[in-house]
């Protein structure tokens, strides 16, 4: 059973229902909705549709809405992409309508982008695969020279190397699209280029003003959320979950920077109790190749033995030729990075004092299963998923079963490493008939020892308090 959890973001490639339906059964748990991308229509229509898939299959997952953040991106173009040589010379245009892109002369969707660039400046197009030279500032317009050859497509993101171009992180498109996730009643909401645990707080806020529910997701994609550890544990601190949003933070803070980067907000992610994804060029080259390069399985499996919770596919699955194979091929590279020793093994920071009965339980929950032999599973009755949180920080090769009554905690949970999501009623003598559906699942065989938790009291918040170990 795969432990590591699969983002997958739809787009034009993806979003048919039989692509959708393949998507789901391929193995994806959490679907993103790249806001920065489709109407609001396009949106719905795409969550409709995998929710029904979902309740058909009788299968939980994650829906994530994204939102673009103060993301600075070039116009469309009049052909479907333009070609670059070194040494072409191009114009960066504020003042350029949408659609009137050509080799020499395209827009960006950032006025006063001008004011912040200087000659001798790098600017990073389409996560740093395009690099432009300022040369000149003049009439308000950005003259460049290109430092590298090829195709550029539109809409693609703009970034300074160094970092320092971006505004606040909640834009009036972010805040409109916050009421949309609202509406759509998702799981989860990322919020793009957060500076600071402010922009996350004030997010959160208004999810709530807008009545949702969402868990929310800060992504670290800037040079200054990760300038010092302070900071970065601020912004972890304010969140329900990160993402290692390599495409952005990589292109700020240079490839070789982020290699102990990603490790340590992963560290950190799963030491402050909070759910982590690892996103971007994951398995890029699969956007045209069947098949994934080398490269790309050891990228994914290194996250993996990093302790990510999940990883990401952006446009492999939301604009690429392959985006069912894609997530088959990621599905296997999971699997095969989980069979590393290391990994099955525990590691309990046993000096560490409890703050809550949850963490309490939970931690005597993993440290009971992973030492008592024959265990078979932990499973946990869950109001929130609180529990199924804490024991998912913790390495274990046993599968977390969660078993909750609320639809909204059985998707959340989806993303948590090791954790497989299972509705339940919570009715009658529930230990037994936790068992019994288990059994049903064939998840579990007569004669396995399972570690339980549960409350004293069902359809409680925050209310776990009891550890069993038993005999099915
Ligand atoms: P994006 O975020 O795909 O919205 O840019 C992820 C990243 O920057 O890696
Ligand atoms: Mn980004």
């Amino acid at each position: 059973m795969r432990r590591t959890k699969i983002v997958a973001t739809i787009g034009p490639a993806s979003d048919s229902e039989t692509t959708l339906e393949a998507l789901l059964k391929a193995g994806v748990n959490v679907f993103r909705f790249n806001f920065s991308h489709g109407s609001a229509d396009d949106h719905r229509h795409r969550v409709d549709c995998i929710r029904n898939l979902a309740r058909k299959h009788d299968m939980c997952v994650a829906l994530l809405g994204d939102l673009q953040g103060p993301k600075i991106r070039i116009g469309k173009f009049k052909s479907n992409s333009i070609t670059l040589v070194p040494g072409t010379p191009i114009t960066l245009d504020p003042s350029l309508k949408d659609n009137e892109g050509d080799d020499s002369h395209i827009g960006v969707d950032y006025k006063p982008l001008p004011q912040y660039v200087k000659p001798g400046d790098i600017l990073l197009l389409d996560d740093g695969r395009i690099r432009l030279r300022v040369e000149k500032v003049h009439d308000n317009k950005v003259l460049c020279h290109s430092e590298c050859s090829g195709e550029l497509f539109p809409r693609k993101g703009i970034n300074r190397l160094g970092g320092g171009l971006f505004a606040p992180a909640l834009t009036e498109k972010d805040r409109g699209d916050i009421k949309l996730a609202a509406e759509l009643e998702l799981d989860y909401v990322a919020v793009s280029f957060p500076g600071s645990a402010d922009d996350i707080e004030t997010a959160r806020q208004l999810l709530r003003e807008a009545g949702s529910d969402a868990a929310v997701i800060g992504k670290i994609e800037r040079a200054e959320a990760v300038a010092d550890d302070q900071q970065l544990d601020s912004i972890i601190n304010a969140c329900d979950g990160v993402m290692v949003a390599r495409g952005d933070l990589g292109v700020e803070i240079g490839d070789a920077q982020l290699i102990a980067v990603q490790k340590h907000i992963i560290h950190r992610a799963r030491q402050l109790n909070r759910a982590v994804i690892t996103a971007t060029q994951m398995m890029e080259s699969m956007i045209h190749s069947p098949v994934p390069t080398r490269a790309e399985v050891f990228d994914v499996a290194n996250a993996v033995l990093d302790g990510t919770d999940a990883v990401m596919l952006s446009a492999e699955t939301a604009n690429g030729k392959y985006p069912v194979d894609t997530v088959l091929a990621m599905a296997r590279t999971c699997e095969g990075a989980e069979q590393y020793p290391a990994l099955r093994r525990i590691d309990l920071s046993l000096d560490r004092p409890f703050k809550t009965t949850e963490e309490a339980i939970a931690t005597s929950a993993m440290y009971a299963a992973n030492h008592l032999e024959g265990v078979k599973a932990i499973v946990s009755l869950t109001e929130t998923g609180k529990t199924a949180l804490w024991m998912s920080r913790l390495n274990s090769n046993l599968p977390i079963f969660a078993l909750s009554r609320r639809e909204d905690t059985c998707n959340r949970v989806s993303l948590y490493r090791g954790v497989t999501a299972i509705p339940f009623s919570m009715t009658g003598d529930v230990t037994t008939r936790a068992i019994e559906a288990l059994q049903e699942r064939g998840l579990l065989q007569e004669g396995d020892t399972i570690v339980m938790t549960r409350g004293d009291k069902l359809r409680v918040d925050g209310n776990t308090n009891v550890l069993k170990i038993l005999r099915v």
